[in-house]
């Protein structure tokens, strides 16, 4: 079964542009050096009695999310997936309202998935959508799902892939031929064989100094031949990074990926 994979954000936590920054790449006049706040979508066709319908997955709503949306043509979500709970991976959680008004009577809360750490975070940080005694009345219709190692959406399975971020254990996903691991800082050994046979892998590279928690290109590119997927995109990107200048000294089969990249990606496993 095919999908569409598209990336709503490809930009670090500050967005590219970067506010008062002048440099080359902040002022590039190449599109692809524009990058909004990280997330992706996916989208793919699940056979039903009768037809078939469209089913669309988020990873992450951060602060750009209504923008994107508007961009991707969004009318509905079937679920969303937090990696953590960082502000540029869940600021946008508020604008999933109007998309959850219309599709609450026919299927309920859009369910979010998120681990125990980052729910914690979600609740206190959207207390008057979650809190047992919230009563604003144009609250998100949403609910909070615990992440489980394997997690069906429809005809989907989205597996967890533990990974760090500095100190923090977060979530990467793999769904099918593909995996997405942002905001990663070093992979746990265990979660290298969630990783086999890839299609695509997504990963994120900040930039090419050390970060705290982030990748480097040069780790991001250390990662990827290990995997050996058979495209790695890498993601997060912050304005350090050209599109064009970075892109022509990566090896083959790896490059940064760009807001509105799309990809045909395989979502059952037993194609791979
Ligand atoms: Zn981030
Ligand atoms: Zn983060």
């Amino acid at each position: 079964m095919e999908g569409l994979l598209t990336f709503l954000g490809t930009g670090t936590s500050m967005g590219v542009p970067t506010l008062g920054c002048d440099c080359e790449v902040c002022t590039s006049a190449d599109p692809h050096d524009r990058r909004l706040r990280p997330s992706v979508l996916l989208r793919w066709n699940e056979v039903v009695p009768g037809g078939a319908r469209e089913r669309i997955v988020v990873i992450d709503t951060g602060p750009d999310f209504r923008e994107q949306a508007l961009r991707a043509g969004l009318t509905h979500v079937d679920a969303v997936f937090y990696t953590h709970a960082h502000a540029d991976h869940i600021m946008g959680l508020d604008d999933l309202r109007p998309l959850s008004f219309l599709s609450f009577r026919e299927s309920g809360p859009i369910p979010l998935y998120a681990s125990a750490e980052t729910t914690a975070t979600l609740e206190r940080v959207f207390d008057y959508t979650f809190s047992p005694d919230a009563t604003y009345p144009n609250r998100a219709r949403v609910e909070l799902k615990p992440l489980a190692e394997s997690n069906p959406v429809h005809d989907v399975e989205f597996v967890r892939v533990p990974i760090m971020h500095g100190h923090m254990k977060i979530s990467g996903f793999r769904f099918g031929g593909v995996a997405y691991l942002t905001d990663v800082s070093s992979i746990p050994e265990a979660s290298f064989a969630l990783l086999e046979g890839l299609d695509h892998l997504v990963v994120s590279a900040l930039r090419h100094k050390p970060h705290p928690t982030h990748a480097t290109v040069e780790q991001a590119v250390g990662w990827a031949r290990r995997i050996g997927a058979r495209h790695t995109w890498f993601t997060h990107i912050a304005h350090e990074l050209g599109h064009e200048k970075t892109n022509r000294a990566l090896p083959t089969g790896m490059a940064l990926a760009y807001d509105g990249l799309t990809l045909s990606v395989e979502l059952s496993t037993a194609n791979l």
